[in-house]
């Protein structure tokens, strides 16, 4: 396991960067997003709901960090075209991508494979994994002109081991790691560079989907695991792809 739980960010950590945060709206994603911004990132917040990334946008303006710019999109529907406009949209507005935090991701059921609906496994997989591709193919090329670009995939702990009633969802992590170590691979000879980030048990509102009975009082914040996020996305971290982080040491 790697963790950086205890790394201490210099306030200038991402002076000048441009960051894509997927599902910037709410839980860890509007952490990772605020927590960028903090350090000097310009964030771009993407997100399903524009009323609620703009609450995300307001915070961050609120703390006289980079002005954010927020990109409205469904990754359920979306398809090829909606990443190359987010593409164009960003190479025209920016010129360059320096980060990508694909946080974005449903829980699905959970059930047993047996029991399992297509039709949710489908949607699962859409927005864990097939959304995850195609923004990232779209974006490659504006990572690419950063020369030092850093793409985090978060994972989960049942993308590792595979555990019963997890379905849907652990297999989208599991692909998710796999499309992480295929480009880190593929990338290996550039200064890009691709990890993923199993957050732990996190207080959110999937994690209490997850486990409805737990008190969520003995779980960390959102805020409280965002050491390993920003190790991952500053520059301490060049040269390091291909593996597997998280953000939290297991209980
Ligand atoms: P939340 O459910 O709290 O937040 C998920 C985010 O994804 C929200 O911003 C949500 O937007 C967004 N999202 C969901 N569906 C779509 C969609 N169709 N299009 C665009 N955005 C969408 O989850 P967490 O913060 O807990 O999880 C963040 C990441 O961490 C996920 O990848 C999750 O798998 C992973 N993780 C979390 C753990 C935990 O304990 N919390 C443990 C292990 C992994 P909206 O606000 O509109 O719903």
């Amino acid at each position: 396991m790697i963790c950086h739980i205890d790394y201490e960010a210099p306030d200038d950590l991402l002076d000048g960067k441009i960051v894509l945060v997927t599902g910037a709206s709410s839980g860890i994603g509007r952490a990772a997003a605020m927590s960028y911004a903090r350090h000097g990132a310009t964030v771009i917040l993407l997100g399903r709901s524009v009323s609620r990334l703009e609450v995300v946008y307001d915070a961050i303006e609120a703390m006289g960090a980079p002005q954010p710019a927020i990109f409205p999109l469904n990754l359920e529907s979306a398809t090829s075209q909606d990443y190359a406009t987010v593409a164009t949209k960003l190479e025209k507005e920016f010129g360059r991508l320096d980060g990508l935090l694909h946080n974005a991701s449903i829980l699905g059921e959970r059930v047993t494979v047996a029991d399992a609906d297509p039709a949710i496994w489908a949607q699962v997989m859409q927005v864990n994994f097939t959304a995850t591709l195609g923004l990232t193919q779209a974006l490659l090329p504006l990572l690419q002109v950063s020369g030092d670009a850093s793409v985090i995939f978060t994972s989960s702990s049942v993308g590792r081991q595979g555990r019963a009633r997890w379905g849907a969802y652990s297999t989208s992590k599991f692909a998710t790691e796999g499309l992480m170590q295929i480009l880190a691979d593929e990338h290996r000879d550039s200064n890009l560079r691709f990890n993923s980030l199993n957050p732990g048990a996190t207080r959110t509102a999937m994690r209490k989907a997850a486990y409805p009975d737990e008190d969520p009082q003995v779980l960390r914040t959102p805020e409280e695991i965002m050491p390993t996020y920003l190790w991952l996305m500053g520059p301490e971290s060049l040269g390091t792809s291909g593996r597997a982080f998280d953000a939290q040491p297991p209980k």
